[in-house]
């Protein structure tokens, strides 16, 4: 069995879902095929449920039309599918909508999942649906009923047993093609929730993982895993093979190919990886796995935009070493704030961290015992298997903050 993954930007549009349609009906094998919402519908429904919990509902379903259904209705009509197609699932989602307007008390995180999940169910139905009409025999699963998760909403955490067993008499074996939606899952109480941005590789090496699959590949806009970005280095190279550690690493750094959590689960059951580009099908792009014969022997450059770094002093001059990083991280991880990067000294510690909507009260947090300072709006950039040409063609930086160099790696945070 092996498990296919389709980002947003694979699916964005009917030609996206053609070109789907002829890799899965290319492939001869047992399939589980997992995909992300259409193109940028995340990012619409998300706008939906600001504009939903500012007390808006109007102008939240007038959105939800412009944004969501209108793009979703031009793929229906271009595939040549039925004009009805999805019209339950809108209807779900406009439901949705409206109930979200009248359960405000819920709050952010619970309203967010409820409504953005929708995303991945309108891609993965219009999938199945194309996918039907071209002969595939192909079956949609519903997530929500087979991935259990806690109710940490946002970034809710699997309950692996239960889903394990879910999904392994969901995934009967009595179809060729079973259409999964990636990022999404429901808690006990059956309510959607989702497994943070971008979670879909995660989704898809979870299943990979839980179904015993021979590997897992994900079809990108990219031809696999390259050393740099190729929007900003021109002669960024493929790296054709990589360690399971190497790719982990690459990808907390903040190489956008791969979502970090994607690679525990195939690291645990020994499942390879292949990270391939969907506009050339045959081109066999990277492979991840437990060991590489030709190791990463290319400097790997890569930038993390729009991070911030916290310095977090003492107050009354105690060390920081003492206690305090305890207390500190408890409260980085509460806010969610994920950390690239730690210095110290006695009486201070300062915290790279990604920037995201907690920020500011977590600063709070953090002021109720300590003295802060914070400088957001930065970029870090990280060099793996640096060498000294590499160095001197990226350059000088005018306002560098901070520089950490280990044997291999030299990590820049600058303006
Ligand atoms: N649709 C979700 C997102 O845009 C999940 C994913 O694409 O992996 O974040
Ligand atoms: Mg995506």
């Amino acid at each position: 069995m092996l498990v296919y993954k389709f980002g947003g930007a694979s699916v964005k549009d009917s030609d996206g879902i053609r070109n789907l349609g002829s890799i899965v009906s290319g492939c001869a094998e047992l399939l589980c095929v997992v995909v992300s919402a259409m193109g940028k519908t995340t990012n619409a429904l998300e706008f939906v449920v600001d504009e939903v919990l500012d007390n808006r509902l109007t102008n939240a379903l007038d959105k939800l039309e412009e944004l969501v259904i209108s793009c979703h209705r031009l793929a229906i009509s271009e595939l040549n599918l039925p004009a009805e197609t999805l019209d339950s699932e809108f209807e779900a989602l406009r439901t949705a909508v409206t109930e979200a307007d009248r359960s405000r008390g819920d709050g952010y995180d619970k309203i967010y999942d409820g409504i953005v999940s929708y995303g991945e169910i309108l891609s993965s139905s219009l999938v199945c649906a194309y996918l039907d009409s071209i002969g595939v025999d192909a079956e949609w699963i519903d997530m929500r009923r087979m991935l259990v998760t806690d109710s940490n909403y946002r970034e809710a955490n699997v309950v692996l047993r239960e889903s394990e067993r879910r999904l392994r008499t969901g995934i009967d074996g009595r179809h060729r093609v079973y259409i999964l939606q990636g990022f999404i899952g429901a808690n006990s109480e059956g309510h959607a929730t989702t497994l943070g941005r971008e979670g879909s590789d995660y989704s898809a090496a979870l299943v990979g993982n839980m179904l015993n699959a021979d590997s897992v590949t994900i079809w990108k806009d990219v031809k696999g895993i390259l050393n740099a970005d190729p929007r900003v280095f021109h002669d960024a190279t493929l790296i054709k093979e990589l360690t399971y550690y190497d790719a982990v690493e690459l990808a907390y750094g903040g190489a956008q190919v791969i979502h970090p959590k994607t690679i525990r689960p195939l690291e645990n059951k020994s499942i390879p990886l292949y990270v391939r580009p969907y506009e050339q099908p045959s081109f066999s792009g990277s492979k991840i796995c437990a060991e590489s014969t030709a190791g990463i022997d290319i400097p790997v450059i890569i930038v993390r935009h729009n991070v911030v770094l916290i310095s977090i002093g003492t107050l009354d001059f105690s060390f920081v070493m003492e206690g305090g990083m305890q207390g500190i991280f408890a409260i980085l991880e509460r806010y969610r704030l994920k950390v690239s990067m730690i210095e110290c000294s006695a009486v201070r510690v300062s915290v790279v961290v990604d920037n995201n909507r907690n920020l500011n009260d977590a600063i709070e947090a953090l002021r109720a015992n300590y003295r802060v300072s914070y400088n957001d709006g930065l970029t870090l950039l990280t060099i793996r298997q640096t060498n000294d040409e590499t160095e001197r063609r990226i350059g000088a930086f005018r306002d560098t903050l901070m520089v950490q160099r280990t044997r291999k790696t030299v990590k820049i945070l600058f303006k």
